[in-house]
């Protein structure tokens, strides 16, 4: 039994078999044959056994030439491993005996003739075992084929273990293969991240060194709660967890009683709740878990997966269904925020400083044909619903009129052309830069109204990389300078009139969103649909009272210790038994 500590990233609990998603080396997935199969199965190995035999051959005839002799017994060693009669010859009787597919079984064969040579006294014999590894690597590849690597192909239920995902992985994660998943790198507002909690997999992040610890087709449990995985789980512990799905899965079935309450404060302070989506596959669990719209569409998912561009056509469907969903309540589409951590592979040039360089707004008024395209399919979604246009990344007051000549260019286009769309559409922007937050009274006159992007304005004021694992301990929500400057936009939102939004992962941790509230004056929050059902609760157990009078004493508080001290010890003392906020953070 292996226990490992890392970041819990999407809450949940994952019972499994690991999936080794290692893109330095190969996955190899075991699956049963049919009976008929066998010989069909044979000849595939036998097939990348001779696959690889050719390419020694070839690299060993170039190392004659040039009269390599260290290398040339290298390669006689390598040929001969893969003539080797326990290597090949077990591997085939092994697919035939026990109706396993060939990589397994091969695979298996490879470690036991490795462990051999690992345990030799002679340290030249030694020294093959790890020869061993690189003929058998190259007939895994050839019998695997390099593009099996995908995600999408996981045709049994597993819990992934990799270095790294991409936001497109955790795409084509069928929720019915992948049971959670783990990695080494990450942090918890990575997009990855974020991503897991909104499809529901649980999900532990930054677990340095998972991949030395994980043996193919371990057991394995994902405890994204409290960021805990336990490889091969004893008895004691495997009971533990399943008793911990079970409530799990209780609490969550009590919390959705209030699905259709208001979220309202015991003095009658009301706050909108809305979804975080991605797609629009999330729209039924958002509606069930009771969204009052959407306050934050992310539609960089709609660039993944494809080497194309998504056209107008294919955005203005995604949007006219979403809004149409979620009528009468509005839906904030946030326009492409490519970049930063959110790469798309088409788009995105490599960049020493991602987070700082070419991303969101600053990648759309640069390309404007894709931008364009973006406001055209939004303003004609427009017609058909309340729908809200977003910009992400702000920083300057020129970004938000730039964007808006070019919003006002593909309306004139649009009315020429004769097309029905939204003429009054409001616009706001994310404050997720510090610029943007110090300068928010100034911004406000400019938009119809801000939503506080917490994930990357902790980034940004506290130069913490939200996705580097190396430095989450310093990720600090409850940074006095975070909190402060919080306030400072409330204020600003406030004197200027207009609403103002926190869609970032603080809104959907209850400690930290009833700080929020105390700051100053929030009309609405966004989080990923499976947080609304304990916000809602946690703000219909508090008084906005002492909401403010809690963050009144935090903003007097000068280290982040101190506040998170205050904050996890006095905080739930205030509450009734009922708002137990251990099960609901
Ligand atoms: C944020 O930065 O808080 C935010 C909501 O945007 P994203 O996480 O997509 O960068
Ligand atoms: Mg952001």
């Amino acid at each position: 039994m292996i226990k490992l500590a890392g970041i819990g990233a999407s809450r949940g609990i994952a019972i499994g078999k690991i999936y080794l998603l290692d893109r330095s080396r190969m996955c190899v997935l075991k699956y049963e044959i049919q009976k008929d199969e066998i010989n069909k199965e044979i000849q595939r190995f036998k097939e990348a056994v001779a696959e690889s035999t050719k390419y020694l051959n070839k690299i060993k005839e170039k190392a004659k030439k040039n009269l390599d002799s260290k290398f040339l017994g290298i390669m006689n060693g390598h040929m001969m491993i893969l003539q080797d009669d326990l290597l090949v010859s077990e591997t085939i009787d092994r697919i035939k005996n026990e109706r396993i597919n060939a990589e397994w079984v091969f695979q298996k064969s490879m470690k036991r003739l490795r462990n051999i040579f690992l345990k030799m006294d002679d340290e030249y014999l030694r020294e093959r075992g790890k020869d061993i590894d690189h003929v058998g690597n190259l007939i895994l590849r050839n019998l695997i084929g390099h593009d099996q690597e995908s995600i999408a192909d996981l045709n049994e239920k597993a819990i992934i273990v990799s270095r790294d995902l991409a936001p497109s992985d955790v795409v084509q994660m069928k929720k019915d293969k992948v049971l959670g998943f783990v990695t080494e790198a990450g942090g918890k507002t990575s997009h990855v991240s974020i991503m897991a909690a909104s499809f529901e997999i649980p999900a532990v992040v930054g677990l340095n060194g998972i991949i030395e610890k994980a043996g193919l087709g371990d057991s394995i449990i994902v405890d994204g709660i409290e960021g805990v995985v336990i490889i091969n789980p004893t008895k004691e512990e495997f009971k533990h967890y399943l008793k911990k799905l079970q409530i799990f899965e209780y609490h969550n079935k009590e919390l959705l009683k209030i699905k259709d309450f208001k979220a309202e404060t015991t003095d009658g302070f009301s706050v909108k709740l809305m979804a975080n989506i991605e797609t629009n596959l999330e729209i039924p669990l958002a509606k069930r878990q009771g969204a009052q719209g959407v306050g934050l569409f992310r539609t960089e998912c709609l660039f993944l997966n494809r080497q194309d561009l998504p056209s107008e056509e294919e955005h203005f469907q995604i949007y006219k269904e979403t809004v149409e969903s979620f009528a009468p309540h509005p839906v904030i589409i946030r326009t492409l925020d490519a970049g930063g951590d959110k790469i798309v592979p088409q788009l995105n040039k490599i960049e020493a400083n991602p987070a700082l360089g070419l991303r969101a707004i600053r990648y759309s008024l640069k390309q404007l044909n894709i931008f364009k395209e973006q406001l055209r399919a939004i303003l004609r979604a427009g017609h058909f619903g309340n729908i809200k246009i977003m910009y992400p990344l702000i920083s300057g007051l020129e970004e938000i009129q730039k964007a808006n000549e070019i919003l006002e260019e593909v309306k004139e286009d649009l009315s020429r052309d004769g097309i029905p769309f939204k003429k009054n559409i409001e616009i706001g922007i994310m404050i997720e830069t510090p610029s943007a937050a110090v300068i928010a009274d100034v911004l406000a006159h400019a938009v119809d109204f801000f939503s506080i992007g917490t994930n990357d304005l902790i980034q940004y004021v506290l130069a913490v990389d939200r996705t580097n694992e190396m430095v989450a301990s310093l990720y600090q929500p409850l940074h006095p300078s975070v909190l402060r400057l919080i306030q400072l936009v409330l204020k600003s939102a406030e004197k200027a009139n207009i609403e103002v939004s926190v869609c970032g992962s603080m809104g959907g941790n209850p400690l930290s969103a009833l700080i929020l509230l105390g700051l100053g004056k929030i009309d609405s929050m966004s989080m990923y649909a499976h947080s609304l059902p304990k916000i809602k609760k946690m703000i219909r157990n508090v008084s906005l009272k002492d909401a403010k009078d809690i963050s009144s004493h935090i903003l007097t508080l000068s280290s982040f210790k101190e506040i998170n001290d205050y904050v996890s010890a006095e905080v739930p003392k205030r509450f009734s038994d009922d708002m137990n906020f251990a099960d609901l953070n």
